[in-house]
């Protein structure tokens, strides 16, 4: 492992580095830590090096992306640079690398700062050919960046693209999409003595998570092993209503993964068609209508990545690239399991693995 630890150390170096850039989505400075990337991606030589800025909306500040080109791209490999929150228990400074034997510890390590470091850390063993890296923030929330890069054209000519998350270095082909929403029900309100008259947001919102719960059940059967069924999921209900008091307003937070192959925008517009059977002055604000993921050609990758080939229980941006009509797998080190909790962590030898791999791939491999 000590081998291991020397051979990486400039990839350390960069991922302590990149782990004291607080990108916390929504909260955090990602325009700082893209322009930190930039820097270092213009040591070794892209032919064109693309930064810009992207607002992002329900009040977030704005979020960016580098793009770093080499010669006529056929190939990219895409990391995301936001973390979620810290949350509670660390027993260190989440932002501070903290080495221990043969892993290391800080928030984004495994999910997925890691692969970010060890692609810098491949550009200084390999000669990049007709690869792009795209470094893109807003991932873990919203994901409004990889749309604007979308249309912005340049990855216009990108055939194939390695969409970097924690899959224990195994190729990730598949994943559900996410549809969420957030459903509000509104009357005058009033004393309980008018509750047969006046309108009930509370009785509407309970009403169109109860018709949604009998829609989940109506799908448990739908679709294919290990993705049957829409998870849907009824994750928040308030009111400002008491037991004698006719509450003003409800709200209902609720969402489903439908499966690969499926259509997200018939299931957004069945779930809208739920929420107004349950009062048709619903309002409605879709939170994040993502498509699921299949890998449209995995023979294409599978001469060179010879691990195991997995479904995916997240939703990743790959998703967004193969709507795109890019060719993708998902491919990282580390896991779910080290990730979104506590003393997050990447083991060195995933590290390892996967920089040989984006190593290959930035010398040509998929160009
Ligand atoms: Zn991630």
């Amino acid at each position: 492992m000590l081998v291991i630890a020397e051979f990486m150390r400039s990839t350390l170096d960069y991922l302590r580095d990149l782990v004291a850039f607080d990108t916390r989505n929504g909260t955090g400075d990602e325009v700082a830590c893209v322009a930190w990337l930039a820097e270092a991606l213009s040591r070794f030589a892209p032919d064109q090096l693309i930064i810009k800025t992207v607002p992002r909306s329900r009040g977030k500040p704005d979020s960016a992306y580098v793009l770093a080109i080499w010669g006529a791209p056929k190939a990219l490999l895409n990391v995301h640079i936001d973390t979620v929150p810290s949350g509670e228990g660390w027993t260190a400074d989440p932002l501070e690398l903290v080495e221990r034997e043969d892993r290391v510890h800080g928030l984004g390590t495994s999910d997925i700062k890691g692969a970010a470091a060890a692609i810098l850390g491949a550009l200084g063993t390999a000669t990049p050919r007709n690869v792009a890296v795209l470094l893109s923030g807003d991932e873990e929330a919203g994901s409004e960046v990889m749309p604007a890069i979308i249309r912005s054209g340049y990855l216009d000519g990108i055939e194939r693209a390695v969409v970097c998350e924690p899959t224990s270095c195994r190729v990730g082909r598949a994943h559900r999409g996410m549809l969420a929403m957030h459903v509000r029900y509104t009357g005058p309100g009033g004393h309980s003595s008018l509750s047969d008259t006046v309108a009930a947001p509370l009785l509407s919102a309970t009403q169109f998570c109860a018709r949604l719960g009998d829609y989940r059940q109506d799908h448990l059967d739908f679709g294919v092993d290990p993705f049957k069924g829409l998870c849907v999921n009824i994750g928040e209900v308030t009111s400002d209503g008491a037991y004698n008091v006719i509450p003003t307003t409800a709200s209902a937070k609720v969402s489903m993964r439908p499966p690969p192959g499926d259509h997200v925008a018939a299931r957004e517009a069945d779930m809208v068609a739920i929420a107004r059977s349950a009062s048709p002055d619903a309002e409605i604000d879709t939170i994040v209508a993502f498509a699921p993921f299949a890998t449209r050609d995995i023979s294409a990758f599978t001469g060179m990545f010879d691990e195991a080939v997995v479904d995916l229980p997240y939703w990743t941006e790959a998703s967004m690239l193969s709507q795109a009509g890019i060719n993708a797998i998902v491919y990282g080190p580390g896991n779910l399991e080290q990730a979104h909790r506590p003393d997050e962590y990447v083991a060195l030898d995933q590290l390892y693995a996967a920089q040989a791999r984006y190593a290959q791939v930035l010398g040509g491999a998929l160009s």
